[in-house]
């Protein structure tokens, strides 16, 4: 009989091993794509730099397996550069992205040593350079831009709208030079550069071409109107994975080699000289290497619906409810069974929406079974939430055979930890 392995240990063993829902890395696939990533993210012309977008799955253990091969990070918030910091990876490659910033995490940062702070806004700006001219710090900044494109899937938009909550719009100029004029006054932070990212799960590579063009243009303009040359750009990430069969993506390897070229060819079509290029992947570094694995528990028909009801649920996989998101499901231990029977995957949370894959074809279906949802690795733990108290699962990274628990399952004391007072 046909089983589903992952790391080379059955789904059945980790299973029994760790319980579920269980969050089942494999490990060897997470380092091939960082591989990929650097090995063709490289340039003759210029610097480049590969730095995990950590928001999509965050962990001391993938900080340190990710900082061996060589990437940067980037990080949101406090909360993400402390694990990044506990992990110990070179500050030097860390980015420090977000809108609104509090002091507090600003100087935390600066005192960490980051290399780059990616700055969004003007307030920003003046809160960042007061805050690092008091300390003494000398610290390199980015200004995120807006190109004006915005890209999802296949087809990149080109909006002339400068209404996104992110960065300063490309053709806002006032704000732009506010931000040039502020950090050419300030001894500790240095323009280094400038950024942008234009959507997710993008599956090819016409978007990032087109925004490379853009921001490449830009810096053209900011050479003529600003004297910058040499400048670092950040092109940010959005590579799309594979979630169901419908979906094509061109491989993370592809998309970083075309953009080399993509980047190396405006850079000398409009005469500027780019000091370095970075990326900035999330998803594609860990997406499709994450399974989760859940318990099938009661089934139940509804009308026309056949539920199958899973140990999970929007706690630990928010994306079918957040943004209508699809994936695909087999049942690990039944491969060479064939699709028999029309299911509707739900999970145990109080709320309609609750419901993992609408419609998947599957072997018929026994309470007991294993269910493994593919694709899960991006965007799945790191935005579970304790809806209804459920605890948060297991992580597990399995490589050769080996299974390396990395973060505990959440229990029921772990949930009330943190409140202080129980008495009326
Ligand atoms: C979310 C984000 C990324 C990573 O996006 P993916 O779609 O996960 O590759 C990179 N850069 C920035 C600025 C982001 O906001």
């Amino acid at each position: 009989m046909s089983v589903l392995t992952i790391g080379g240990i059955g789904c059945r063993e980790l299973a029994d091993r760790f319980g579920t829902p269980l969050c089942v890395y494999d490990e060897k696939k997470v380092i091939e794509q960082a591989g990929a990533a650097v090995k063709n993210f490289r340039s003759d012309m210029f610097d480049t730099e590969v730095a995990y977008a950590s928001k999509a799955f965050s962990s001391v253990y993938l900080f340190r397996l990710l900082a061996a091969e060589g990437l940067g990070f980037d990080v949101v918030s406090g909360g993400e550069l402390y694990g990044a910091m506990k992990a110990g990876v070179d500050m030097k490659k860390v980015y420090f992205h977000g809108n609104n910033k509090s002091d507090e995490e600003i100087e935390m940062a600066l005192d960490a040593g980051v290399g780059y702070f990616v700055i969004d806004n003007v307030m920003e700006c003046g809160r960042l350079v007061k805050l690092a001219d008091a300390r003494g710090r000398r610290v390199k900044a980015l200004l995120r831009i807006n190109p004006g494109i915005s890209a999802h899937t296949h087809e990149y938009i080109m909006t002339s709208k400068p209404d996104s909550k992110f960065g300063i719009y490309i053709e806002n100029r006032e704000h732009i030079g506010q931000v040039i004029d502020e950090l050419a006054d300030s001894a500790g932070v240095e323009l280094a550069g400038f950024h942008s990212h234009i959507g997710s799960q993008i599956v090819d590579v016409s978007s990032f071409e087109k925004a490379l063009e853009t921001m490449i243009g830009f810096l053209a303009d900011m050479k003529r109107e600003r004297g910058l040359d040499g400048m670092e750009l950040s092109i940010g990430g959005g590579f799309g994975i594979k979630y169901v069969e419908a979906d094509h993506p061109v491989s993370l390897g592809d998309m970083c080699a075309d953009m080399i070229s993509c980047a190396e060819r405006a850079a000398s079509e409009k005469g500027v000289k780019i000091a370095k290029l970075i990326t900035e992947p999330g998803r594609a570094m860990v997406g499709e290497a994450g399974y989760m694995l859940y318990t099938i528990g009661d089934m139940k028909k509804s009308g026309d619906k056949n539920y199958i009801f899973v140990d999970g649920g929007m706690s630990d996989n928010i994306r079918p409810a957040l943004y209508g998101a699809e994936y695909t499901a087999v049942l690990p231990e039944r491969m060479d069974e064939s699709p028999a029977v029309s299911y509707c995957v739900a999970g145990k949370n109080c709320e309609s929406g609750d419901v993992i894959i609408a419609d998947i074809s599957l072997p018929e279906v026994k309470t007991g079974d294993l269910l493994a949802v593919l694709s899960t690795g991006a965007y799945g733990y790191s935005m579970a939430s304790n809806y209804n108290r459920l605890g948060r699962p297991a992580v597990v990274f399995v490589r050769d055979g080996e299974a390396r628990l990395v973060i505990k399952r959440e229990t029921y004391a772990d949930m009330y930890s943190l409140e202080t007072e129980g008495r009326v």
